[in-house]
């Protein structure tokens, strides 16, 4: 069972990315390249802003090397209610 990125909607995500008491997972998103519990934290970006520069600069994959064919963002984003 895979688990889905708040940040972009991707669903391949190992771990869930925070547990119930609010531990981040560390986890890297092969999409969107958000670190839970790194990215949010340090930096203090939200979800929506760091997709928002993610998409500004042109929603590249982290792991291209997994990127499926024929992948379409909208149709990722709208997984999680997100309207391009
Ligand atoms: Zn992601």
């Amino acid at each position: 069972m895979k688990n889905i990125c708040p940040v972009c909607g991707y669903d391949g995500l190992e771990e869930v990315p925070y547990d119930n008491d609010g531990n981040p997972s560390y986890e890297i998103c092969d999409c969107c390249g958000f670190e839970f519990g790194f990215d949010d934290d340090s930096e203090g970006v939200s979800f929506e802003e760091y997709r928002k520069k993610w998409i500004k600069e042109g929603a590249e994959w982290f792991n291209p090397d997994i990127k499926p064919k024929g992948w379409d963002i909208k149709r990722q984003l709208s997984k999680i209610n997100v309207q391009l």
